[in-house]
């Protein structure tokens, strides 16, 4: 049986809302399917392997984290994320995580170097925090607005929430197998769908459902009830 190898990219440091949480689920779904599940982790000033691992995951952060990751990614593992996702690894980033995928993150006055993994750029403007749940995945607490260059596609449009900025209807950001999200929850607790999907493009494996995910389907239908869709 293969086993997933995912790694946290400073897992210490971009952890808001429990996003860590999202590790827990992708290990429960591969090792309920007999899957082996492999979880290293690589911080300030470590290297970066682009071929020990399928899966590559960044949750979200405070700003004051975020700059001294934002400097440490570009310097020790942009070339790395690049080499992964170029041979077909999976790198989700949530929130804070999702901001350092692009080309920049521009906080007071400073702008904070991305790894330019996809065309997006983002800006804490003034105004408030986007805050509140966002159908239909899960939550969302940022002040940085995310905006898509032209040829970017989200990973979903907004039915109830703010999104990637709160004006252009857009979530995320998903091109082949980088995905970048605001929304924690944690986000795969909400939709093991995408957990699944992302094991799948992970390891090039069809999996079966798992009995859970009827229980899935009406939490969906009240999370959106919930959320008033
Ligand atoms: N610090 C970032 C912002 O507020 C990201 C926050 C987060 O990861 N929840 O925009």
């Amino acid at each position: 049986m293969p086993a997933l190898r995912v790694c946290s990219l400073y897992p210490e440091l971009m952890n808001i809302y429990a996003d860590r949480g999202n590790i827990a689920v992708l290990r429960a779904r591969c090792e309920w399917r007999g899957l082996g599940f492999e979880h290293a982790a690589a911080s300030l000033g470590e290297p970066l392997d682009p071929d020990a691992h399928d899966l590559f995951y960044m949750g979200g952060g405070q700003d004051r984290d975020q700059i001294a990751v934002a400097h440490d990614m570009a310097a020790t593992k942009r070339d790395a994320l690049h080499a992964a996702a170029g041979r077909g690894a999976v790198v989700l980033a949530v929130c804070g995580g999702y901001q350092l995928l692009g080309h920049s993150y521009e906080l007071g006055g400073e702008q904070l170097p991305g790894v330019g993994l996809v065309d997006l750029h983002t800006v804490r403007e003034a105004g408030p925090r986007l805050i509140g749940n966002c159908a239909i995945a899960g939550f969302e607490n940022h002040g940085g607005r995310t905006y898509l260059g032209p040829a970017e596609r989200p990973l979903g449009r907004v039915l109830s929430g703010h999104g990637n900025n709160g004006r252009d209807g857009f979530e995320g950001v998903h091109r082949d197998t980088v995905i970048g999200t605001y929304l924690h929850g944690p986000l795969l607790p909400k939709n093991i769908w995408l957990a699944d999907r992302l094991i799948e493009l992970a390891l090039g494996v069809e999996l079966q459902p798992l009995p859970d995910q009827r229980l899935e389907e009406g939490a969906h239908a009240s999370a959106l009830r919930a959320a008033g869709v």
